[in-house]
């Protein structure tokens, strides 16, 4: 461990895929890092996520960074996590005479992210994926795979405890206080003011916490705007909710898309023995109360039937709902047109930052994006190796024990 970073504590609240990654961002950079998690690992939104690892195809025409940005971790993520991720690819399928017509706009966008896609014909799409739609017009194949994200997030968790990292789960942040650099922590010269304290509770004993740090990180997902106050500053997270469908059966051993601009009901997941329909999206007033409308479920077991007949008749083993943690400062219609790229905040001198928005897909280049900034905050220069270092396996994870640390107060 990089000596010199010891005065610098981090601590990151919320391990999610945003938090996870950073932590092992900063953890290989050197920095003690500190993960607080109010709950299990990827209990928040990254747990009921569509496990799609984007190829950036979805977002090409409308959001055309995003979908570069998808596009590249992608192949970073099958080179450094292939235990999480099943290669399965992905098609997307015209319907009508409107998809035919969004094709060519399709086609320039994916090449424009630097994908390399061509269309095949309906008969070859039918041999590679029997269940398809068989009216189908046209398909093109893309390079979509599918993760699973409670391993991914428990890997990269793994990987910054390899590097000296610890992950303390039930345990609730509740108070963040500017506040003299406490004993062991120094801030860097000229800049006396870069000090902050997180106060939480282990919901395991009741007991309350104390935590000094030279950093914060807010990745608390939907909730970013909730740590944000405790600090009095605001963050602009809107909690935009989707549903998700699960049915019985790997109706397809592909990604299924519908070839059309991003709406309701154009995907369809395989994901182990279950296929995954999704998704609606609206504007959540909260994340803690967040319904599964039952005309949503109707509606995208029929949309996902457009795609593969099946879908209509395969028993409905769940159906859940989450809040994407998008970076907007206006609450929008249904969220749709809200960018899936993601932001740094740097909240001032007090060393708070939120790290929000983006996918689980992304969280590799949110952290690294996070840690460079970070690390420019505190005045130190140490390179982000995370692109490079193979994740540990999510086997080894373990959240550490917070009792025998004698971090109490
Ligand atoms: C329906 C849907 C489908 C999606 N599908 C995909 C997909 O297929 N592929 C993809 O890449 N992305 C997908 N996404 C997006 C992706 O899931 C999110 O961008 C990502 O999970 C956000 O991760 P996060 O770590 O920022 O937030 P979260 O996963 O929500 O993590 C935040 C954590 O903070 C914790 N927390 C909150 N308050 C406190 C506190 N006071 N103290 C301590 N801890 C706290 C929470 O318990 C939580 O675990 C989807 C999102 C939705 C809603």
């Amino acid at each position: 461990m990089d000596r010199a970073l010891q005065e610098f504590p981090v601590v990151i609240i919320g391990a999610g895929s945003t938090g996870a990654a950073l932590a092992c961002d900063l953890a290989l950079r050197g920095f003690p890092v500190t993960v607080l998690e109010r709950g299990e690992v990827s209990s928040g939104t990254t747990g009921r996520n569509h496990a799609l690892l984007h190829s950036g195809a979805r977002y090409v025409v409308h959001d055309p960074a995003s979908a570069r940005e998808c596009f590249e971790e992608n192949r970073v993520l099958r080179r450094l996590a292939p235990e999480v991720i099943e290669p399965t690819g992905g098609l997307f399928v015209a319907l009508d005479a409107a998809d035919l017509d969004y094709l060519p706009e399709f086609l320039e966008g994916c090449r424009e992210a630097g994908m390399d896609v061509r269309p095949i014909s309906p008969r070859q799409a039918l041999d590679q994926v029997p269940a398809l739609n068989p009216q189908i017009l046209a398909a093109v194949p893309v390079p979509d795979a599918v993760f699973d994200p409670y391993r991914l997030t428990a890997s990269w968790l793994a990987t910054a405890q390899a590097a000296g990292a610890r992950v303390l789960t039930y345990v609730r942040v509740e108070g963040l206080e500017a506040g003299p650099p406490p004993a062991g922590v120094r801030s860097r010269a000229g800049d006396a003011r870069a000090r902050i304290v997180v106060r939480a509770q282990s919901l395991a004993s009741g007991r309350e916490l104390v935590f000094p740090a030279a950093v914060v990180a807010n990745c608390a997902g939907p909730w970013a705007p909730q740590i944000g106050a405790l600090a009095g500053v605001k963050v602009p997270v809107v909690p935009s909710a989707g549903v998700l469908v699960a049915l019985e059966g790997r109706l397809a051993n592909k990604v299924i898309n519908h070839l059309h601009p991003p709406g309701d009901g154009d995907i369809l997941v395989p994901q182990r023995q279950i296929s995954l329909a999704g998704t609606t999206s609206w504007v959540a007033e909260s994340p803690d109360q967040v319904p599964v409308p039952r005309d949503h479920v109707e509606r995208l077991r029929e949309l996902a039937s457009r795609l593969v007949p099946a879908a209509r008749f395969a028993p409905l083993r769940a159906a859940y709902s989450a809040c994407r943690p998008l970076v907007a400062d206006n609450v929008a219609a249904d969220g749709r047109e809200i960018s899936r790229g993601f932001r740094v905040f740097n909240h001032g001198q007090s060393g708070l930052f939120t790290v929000a928005g983006g996918k689980t897909a992304t969280s590799r280049a949110m952290a690294e994006s996070a840690g460079d900034a970070i690390c420019a905050f505190l005045g130190v220069e140490r390179p982000c190796r995370t692109r490079v270092t193979p994740l540990v396996s999510y086997r080894r994870f373990r959240a550490d024990p917070w009792e025998v640390q004698g971090i109490g107060k």
